[in-house]
C-alpha cells in the first residue's frame, strides 16, 4: 500500500488561475486534493496585465464567487484601481474591473489555497500522466515521484512546449522567467488528443519614474468603489490610485513599419494564432493602417513597485525596436524598460475533445482547464478550473457531472462554445457571446448560482446566510412598495407629484412607478412618506432591476423555456449517427466529430440544419 502522501482523490497540475480554482473547488466539495505546481512562489501569478474583471470577464468573476471561488476575494484584497465599466449603460453589460497589485494578488491566492482544508500543495514539475487503459491514475514528476488519484485536472497554461519570441531570438519557456513543460507536452502528443499551437504576447514593462505624466490624461478610479465579491467590502481594498492614458504617434508607427521584416509575427517564425481582441502593436499598425494613433493605458503594477504596465503595446519585435517605439510615445521619451515585451507560443487541445464537465472524452478521469483549452484570460481560466475541480471531485464520488446551461451562466456559454465550436484563436469572453444577456448580469450572479453552489457543497454557511438575508430584504422591499398605492387624488399621489414633479394620472403601486423611465428607486425614496430607503444598495438595485426590466426578462424566460424543451434531450457518446435515416454525409461527419451530449448542443454545431435536428429528434424519440 502506497503512503497516503502519494494518494489523493484529485490531483491538479498547475498553480495558475485555473489550477488554484480547480484545487480549491475539489477540496471544498470534500475531495482530498493535491496541487502539483512548478513553483510554490508563483501560485496565483498573473502572467500579463495585473487586472481582473472587465466586460464579460467581470461577469465570470462574479459567477466564480457565487460558487464559492477565490478570484473575487483575492481581487478585493489586491485591487488598487476600481471602476464600473459601462456604468451608464443597461445592467446586462455593466462590469466591474480592478487593476490589481500583482504581488498582493498572488499572496491573496496563496493564502486562500493554504487555508483550504483537504488541500495539499507540492512543488514539482509534472513530466507525465499515469494512464491505465483509458483511465487516468495519477502523475509522475520530473524527479520520478508518482502521485496517484482517480481524477487529474491538467491546467498547464502557456507552458506546454512553450516557446518565447523576442525578435528573431527564440527559446523554450513557460513564460518569461519560468521553465516550459516540454517533456509533458511530448508525452501528451503521444496520446489521442488533437493538439495545435496558439500564441499570446505581452508588452515591455517600464520604470514609472522615467515617465512624464504631465503630458498624459489621468484616469481616476470610481467613487464609490465597486467591489468584486458578494461578501467583499471596499474597505478591504488596499488603495484607489489613478491610471493614465497616452497615445502612440506617427513616429511610433513608422518605427514599427520599418522593422516588420524583423518581427517574428510577420517573418513566419510564429505559427500560432494570437488573440484577436488583444493584438500586438505591430498587428494593430498593420491591420488599422489608416489610424494615426493608438491609445495606451499606463497602469501601475503595484503599490510598492516602480514598474508600470503599458496596456496596448504588446509586442514581440526585437528589443532595439521595442526601445525606439516606446520612446516615441508621448511621455515615454526617457522611458527605462525593465522587462522586454515578448510573444509566447504554446500547445493547446481542441476543446471539442471535452465533455461539458471538462473531462476528456478519451481518458476517463482526466480533466483539462484554462489556457490549454484554447482560451485567453485569467477569468476564463479560473471559471473553467472551478468547473473542472467540481466535476473531478464528483467523478471520484461516482456522481453525475454538472455544468450550468447557457441561460444560467457565462460559464455555461464559455464551455458550450468551446466544446461545440472548438477554437482556432484564443477565446475570450464577451457579453455578446450570450444570447440571454439580460438574465446573465453581474448583479444577479448570486441569485443565479449561490443555491446551486450550496447544493454542490461549495458555498459555506457565511455566504449562504448573507445571500438569504439579501434575498429576504429584496422580497420585503418589493412587497412593501407593491402594497403602497398612489392615485390621482389620494395623499400619496399628491405627495409624489409635489416632491418629484411627475403626474400620477392613474392608480398605480409605488413599485410600478419605478418602471417609468424618468424614475428610479433612489428618486422615489425622496418622497418623505416612502422612505427610508433600504440601507443595502445591492438590495435597492435588485428591487429596481426586477421591476424596470420585468417585461424583457419575462419574454426572455419564455424563449428560454421554449428552447429548453429539446435542449436537454441526451445523446449517448456512442450514438450511431449512420443509423439516422436521411442525414447527409456532411452533417453525419460533423456530428461524429463533435459528438454532442444534448440535442441543444447539436443544434449549435456550425452548419447544422433544422431538418437534420428534426431527423435526429425523431430518431431519439423513437429509440426511447
Ligand atoms: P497559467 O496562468 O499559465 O498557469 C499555469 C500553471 O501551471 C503555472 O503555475 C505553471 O507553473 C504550472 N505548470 C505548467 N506546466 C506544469 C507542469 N508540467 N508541472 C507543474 N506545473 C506546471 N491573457 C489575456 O486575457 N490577455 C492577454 O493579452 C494576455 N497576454 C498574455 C501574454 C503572455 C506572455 C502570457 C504568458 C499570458 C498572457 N495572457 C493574456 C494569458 C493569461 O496569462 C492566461 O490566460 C492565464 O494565466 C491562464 O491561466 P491558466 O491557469 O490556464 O495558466
Amino acid at each position: 500500500m502506497t503512503d497516503s502522501f502519494y494518494r489523493y482523490d484529485v490531483i491538479v497540475i498547475g498553480g495558475g488561475h485555473a489550477g488554484t480554482e480547480a484545487a480549491l473547488a475539489a477540496a471544498r466539495s470534500g475531495a482530498r486534493t493535491l496541487l502539483l505546481t512548478h513553483n510554490v512562489e508563483t501560485i496565483g501569478a498573473m502572467s500579463c496585465n495585473p487586472a481582473i474583471g472587465g466586460i464579460g470577464k467581470g461577469h465570470l468573476v462574479k459567477e466564480i464567487d457565487a460558487l464559492g471561488g477565490a478570484m473575487a476575494h483575492a481581487a478585493d484584497r489586491a485591487g488598487i484601481q476600481w471602476r464600473t465599466l459601462n456604468a451608464s449603460k443597461g445592467p446586462a453589460v455593466r462590469a466591474t474591473r480592478c487593476q490589481a497589485d500583482r504581488n498582493l494578488y498572488r499572496m491573496a491566492i496563496r493564502q486562500i489555497v493554504e487555508a483550504q482544508s483537504n488541500l495539499t500543495v507540492f512543488q514539482a514539475a509534472v513530466d507525465d500522466l499515469l494512464i491505465d487503459g483509458d483511465a487516468v491514475r495519477g502523475a509522475v514528476t520530473q524527479t520520478g515521484l508518482s502521485f496517484h488519484a482517480p481524477a487529474v485536472v491538467l491546467t498547464a497554461g502557456t507552458f506546454l512546449a512553450g516557446k518565447i519570441h523576442v525578435g528573431q531570438t527564440q527559446y523554450a519557456a513557460g513564460r518569461m522567467g519560468d521553465p516550459p513543460a516540454t517533456t509533458l507536452a511530448a508525452r501528451l502528443r503521444e496520446r489521442p488528443f488533437v493538439i495545435d499551437r496558439l500564441k499570446t504576447g505581452t508588452p515591455p514593462r517600464i520604470d514609472g519614474r522615467s515617465l512624464d505624466y504631465t503630458v498624459m490624461d489621468e484616469q481616476p478610479g470610481d467613487d464609490p468603489r465597486p467591489v468584486m465579491s458578494f461578501l467583499g467590502d471596499a474597505a478591504e481594498h488596499p488603495a484607489q490610485v489613478s491610471c493614465w492614458i497616452t497615445h502612440t504617434s506617427e513616429r511610433t508607427h513608422e518605427i514599427i513599419r520599418s522593422a516588420l521584416h524583423r518581427s517574428p509575427l510577420y517573418s513566419g517564425q510564429i505559427e500560432g494564432i494570437g488573440p484577436r481582441y488583444c493584438p500586438s502593436i505591430e498587428d494593430k499598425v498593420v491591420r488599422f493602417a489608416e489610424k494615426a494613433s493608438h491609445q495606451i493605458f499606463v497602469e501601475p503594477e503595484g503599490l510598492d513597485v516602480v514598474e508600470i504596465y503599458p496596456n496596448g503595446i504588446s509586442t514581440s519585435l526585437p528589443f532595439d525596436v521595442q526601445l525606439a517605439l516606446v520612446r516615441s510615445i508621448a511621455g515615454f521619451e526617457n522611458a527605462h524598460i525593465t522587462r522586454p515585451g515578448y510573444a509566447i507560443e504554446y500547445d493547446y487541445f481542441d476543446p471539442r475533445g471535452l465533455a461539458n464537465t471538462l473531462q476528456t472524452k478519451t481518458v476517463s478521469g482526466l480533466f483539462f482547464a484554462g489556457q490549454i483549452n484554447g482560451t485567453t484570460g485569467y477569468e476564463e481560466a479560473a471559471a473553467q478550473g472551478l468547473l473542472a475541480g467540481i466535476n473531478a471531485a464528483r467523478h471520484v464520488r461516482g456522481e453525475s457531472g454538472w455544468c450550468p446551461r447557457r441561460d444560467e451562466a457565462y460559464l455555461g456559454v464559455l464551455v458550450d462554445d468551446l466544446i461545440t465550436h472548438g477554437t482556432t484563436e484564443p477565446y475570450r469572453m464577451f457579453t455578446s457571446r450570450a444570447e440571454y444577456r439580460l438574465q446573465l448580469r453581474e448583479d444577479n450572479a448570486d441569485v443565479r448560482l449561490t443555491g446551486i453552489g450550496r447544493e454542490l457543497g461549495l458555498v459555506d454557511e457565511r455566504r449562504w446566510r448573507a445571500f438569504q438575508t439579501k434575498q429576504e430584504a429584496v422580497a420585503r422591499e418589493s412587497a412593501r412598495l407593491g402594497a403602497l398605492w398612489a392615485t390621482p387624488g389620494n395623499a400619496l399621489g399628491r405627495e409624489v407629484e409635489a416632491a418629484l414633479g411627475v403626474a400620477v394620472s392613474r392608480e398605480t403601486t409605488v413599485l410600478d412607478l419605478i418602471k417609468r423611465p424618468e424614475l428610479d428607486y433612489a428618486t422615489l425614496m425622496q418622497v418623505p412618506s416612502l422612505g427610508p430607503a433600504v440601507a443595502d444598495a445591492k438590495v435597492a438595485e435588485q428591487v429596481e432591476i426586477g421591476v424596470k426590466y420585468a417585461g424583457y426578462l419575462g419574454r426572455q424566460r419564455e424563449e428560454i423555456e421554449r428552447q429548453q424543451r429539446h435542449e436537454n434531450t441526451a445523446i449517448a457518446n456512442d450514438f450511431d449517427y449512420a443509423a439516422v435515416r436521411g442525414l447527409s454525409a456532411e452533417v453525419q461527419q460533423k456530428l461524429e466529430r463533435v459528438r454532442p451530449q444534448t440535442l441543444g448542443q447539436a443544434q449549435r454545431i456550425p452548419g447544422m440544419t433544422p431538418a437534420a435536428i428534426s431527423l435526429l429528434l425523431v430518431h431519439l424519440e423513437r429509440a426511447r
